[in-house]
């Protein structure tokens, strides 16, 4: 039964800023390395290195919030305006670890080529860019899942137009609609999800995670044989396998997934948005809630497409 709830809004957009935050000091590190020097990951931390104090986000958040804003200002998914966007937030400076195919995407958008075709192409373009910013979309086409198909696909291209990048977005954005929605069950959500995108890489290795959870693997090693690289590939299956291994529990989930290591913040992000809307604001830990950056602007973003949404 659909229903919605603007909490399950608020809690995937801010569940994915918090993952962002929570990943965000031990980017680039080993899980062997975080789990030897730090053990569980339980509280935002500053990364000096990075200029960036505990609780900040990197650029998934702040890609994200390029979405948030676009849907609420054109009142839905307008490729044209997002891409704006996105040139916007790169003459910002304000980069926070931008990704290699979003930053040769966005200059090829500076230099007049349209969105359409600004994206860049080949394998090394599988890359987690799309998926991590693509919770505003999910949320905004909840109630249409052919829209949302398509529409992740539109702005997906803008940087990433690879049919594996695509694929990893909308099985993010399929979650996440379905949490939304309050439709999301938790042991069906990778065989719905699988049927949803289509074979392809992201669902053979969806497939293994959904054998990892069934054989009770610990999450070290199944991140460790699922991956935790940039390759959208490992980030989607990671993020499903902590998120569907503790389905209520926002706070285990992200934990797990920042502990991978790698593309830490990615897996977070992504986890984040997906067990955020699950289990809807009050299922996130109040000190994260507090600590995170501009947490009152990502949750009035996010009333702000609920309000869109449960208008129409
Ligand atoms: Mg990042």
């Amino acid at each position: 039964m659909t229903e919605l709830n603007p909490s399950r809004f608020s809690g995937c957009l801010l569940g994915l800023a918090i993952g962002d935050a929570l990943g965000m000091p031990l980017e680039g590190m080993r899980a062997s390395t975080i789990r030897r020097r730090l053990g569980r990951v339980r509280e935002f931390m500053d990364a000096p290195w990075r200029m960036l104090k505990a609780g900040q986000w990197t650029d998934d958040t702040k890609m994200m919030l390029c979405h948030a804003r676009s849907i609420l200002e054109r009142k839905g998914v307008d490729v044209e305006d997002t891409a704006h966007k996105f040139v916007e937030w790169f003459e910002s400076g304000d980069w926070r670890g931008i990704g290699n195919s979003t930053y040769q995407s966005i200059q090829r958008l500076r230099a007049g080529v349209r969105p359409g075709e600004s994206g860049a192409r080949g394998e090394m373009a599988a890359g987690n860019g799309a998926a991590m910013r693509i919770a505003p979309v999910g949320l905004v086409d909840c109630l249409d899942l052919e829209r949302l198909h398509r529409e992740v696909r539109e702005v997906s291209v803008i940087t990433h137009a690879n049919p594996e990048a695509v694929a990893g977005a909308q099985a993010v954005a399929f979650a996440v609609a379905l949490a939304t929605r309050g439709d999301l069950d938790p042991p069906s959500l990778i065989a719905e999800t699988v049927r949803f995108i289509g074979p392809c890489a992201v669902s053979e290795r969806l497939l293994l995670a959904e054998r990892f959870l069934a054989e009770g693997m610990e999450p070290e090693e199944a991140l460790a044989r699922l991956g935790t690289s940039g390759y959208v590939v490992e980030t989607v299956a990671s993020a499903f396998f902590c998120f569907l291994r503790t389905p209520g529990d926002f706070e285990e989930t992200v934990s797990r997934a920042v502990e991978g290591g790698l593309d830490a913040d990615t897996t977070g992000a992504v986890a984040g948005a997906i067990s955020g809307a699950f289990n809807g604001l009050e299922g996130i830990p109040e000190r994260w809630r507090q600590g995170v950056e501009a947490a009152r602007e990502i949750i009035e973003l996010a009333e702000g497409i609920y309000g869109l949404v449960s208008r129409n």
